[in-house]
């Protein structure tokens, strides 16, 4: 029954659809769009990413791994890609090589490059992410030395498939809605099944960008949520619930390439969780908050493209002294905390010194008129709320773009500390907590770029 109707839908879309205007030199009036996808799954066993518990590499998959691309071009001929993954974060070391190659081949500026993972925790582990948490031996490392090298390479050549697959198209937009996430850090998820009011911040938006080739069909359906990709902490490789959303939306629509972005999720968790069928449901929920907006009537996007990007220099708390980091290493009780320790400490014996900043990447896009701000790092939720709050509550914001380095706490969970606050630098391996001021900051940068590209006057 879902089928049919389902067909009937895209049926209705497509004899709605108009033709795309050409001129002679076959460029769209409109928009061009290109979308390439390619099996990212390792061939091989490896060590997983995202939870310092597991004891041995990886068994099996439930579902590949993928990376995908979007390719936009205006009508002025200006271009941007939409990079999905499904992965726990780009590094800055990955992204830098990945976007470096995109310049030297495609011509291609960072601020035309969005590189999103999905954060998920069923994905292999990248060279220098989390380095303190993982205990890995030689042959792990050589693995994941080997897979981030191809990865690198199998992206730079999926956004080239991108490109000479660009053809004229229509682009429309809206926000759907879902409500399976939970703010993590203000309800226990002990004795959620108990609660019958769940606490915020919450944001449920469902950004669906949809893609019409000039014969009507769907040719890409771009779409996010603000939530962990962490239903699954097992053995096997898979997107957990964007994975088996994207697998819903293109069995639904054959012949379209469904891509994932993941919001401002770092402290909202899928609760309950923990089985591949929930799992599946959280896939089907989202799907189907997905299906609802291609089926109502979407915004129409003009064709017209503006990006900007900085890397803001984001200082750093107090740093550790050699005499914190010796104590630390003689007296935690949490292992991954004492690596860091002894890290930090043979580093600085090694002549190194802790690093005082980090260069924060900030991405505004305007899509038609339509702001589109992706951030770095885990990006927690008050984010998502404060950009709406400055550019319109249709504003997509997508978090884990273009560098995962560290938790991006907001003023309040800064000061309240726990896990997203306190805690998460270590994991990261960075010497210290940001600095107070870290929200202020990343909003009035989003503000200058907003400015920049013309959805806000000075
Ligand atoms: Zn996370």
């Amino acid at each position: 029954m879902r089928i049919s109707i389902l067909k009937l839908t895209f049926l209705l879309i497509t004899a709605a659809a108009p033709a795309v205007a050409q001129n002679a030199d076959n460029r769209s009036e409109g928009w061009r769009a290109g979308v390439s996808k390619v099996a990212i799954t390792p061939t091989q066993a490896m060590p997983m990413a995202g939870f310092a518990s597991r004891t041995h590499n990886s068994e099996g998959m439930i579902h590949d791994l993928w990376a995908k691309a979007l390719v936009l071009e205006d009508s002025a001929g200006k271009r941007a890609v939409m990079i999905s993954s499904d992965l726990l974060g780009f590094p800055k070391v990955i992204s830098d090589n990945i976007r470096n190659k995109l310049k030297a081949k495609f011509g291609l500026n960072r601020d035309q490059i969005l590189l999103n993972s999905s954060h998920t925790h069923s994905a292999p582990v990248l060279d220098a992410a989390l380095v303190d948490i993982y205990i890995l031996d030689k042959e792990q490392l050589e693995s994941i030395t080997r897979y981030s090298s191809l990865l690198e390479e199998q992206i730079v050549k999926l956004v080239g498939e991108g490109i000479k697959n660009l053809e004229p198209a229509e682009l429309f937009i809206q926000n759907g809605v879902t409500r399976f996430q939970v703010n993590r850090r203000n309800n226990n998820a002990v004795t959620l099944t108990q609660l019958s009011e769940l606490q915020g911040p919450n944001e449920y938006a469902v950004p669906v960008i949809k893609v019409l080739n000039s014969k009507g069909d769907i040719k890409a359906i771009a779409f996010g949520y603000a939530c962990h990709p962490t239903v699954l902490n097992g053995y096997q490789y898979s997107g957990d619930y964007p994975g088996f959303t994207q697998i819903e939306l293109e069995k639904a629509h054959p012949g379209a390439t469904a891509l994932f972005f993941q919001g401002a999720g770092a402290d909202q968790n899928p609760l309950p969780r923990n089985t591949v069928p929930l799992a599946r449901q959280y896939g089907k929920e989202l799907a189907a908050a997905v299906e609802r907006v291609l089926e109502e009537d979407m915004k129409k996007i003009p064709s017209k493209l503006v990006t900007a990007y900085s890397e803001l220099i984001l200082p750093l708390d107090n740093l550790p002294t050699e005499a914190d980091l010796i104590k630390i290493s003689k007296t935690s009780d949490v292992p991954y905390q004492k690596r860091w320790a002894e890290r930090t400490l043979s580093e600085l014996k090694a002549g190194s010194k802790m690093i005082t900043s980090y260069p924060y990447p900030v991405q505004v896009w305007t899509i038609g008129n339509h702001p589109l701000v992706s951030l770095g790092g885990e990006l927690v939720v008050g984010y998502a709320i404060n950009v709406k709050q400055m550019l319109g509550p249709d504003a997509i914001v997508f978090g884990y773009s273009n560098d995962v380095m560290n938790y991006i706490p907001t003023s309040t969970i800064l000061k309240e500390g726990g896990y997203e606050g306190d805690i998460a630098h270590v994991v990261y391996g960075l010497p210290a907590k940001w600095q107070p001021g870290i929200e202020a900051n990343i909003l009035n940068e989003i503000r200058r770029l907003a400015i920049e590209v013309g959805l806000l006057r000075k």
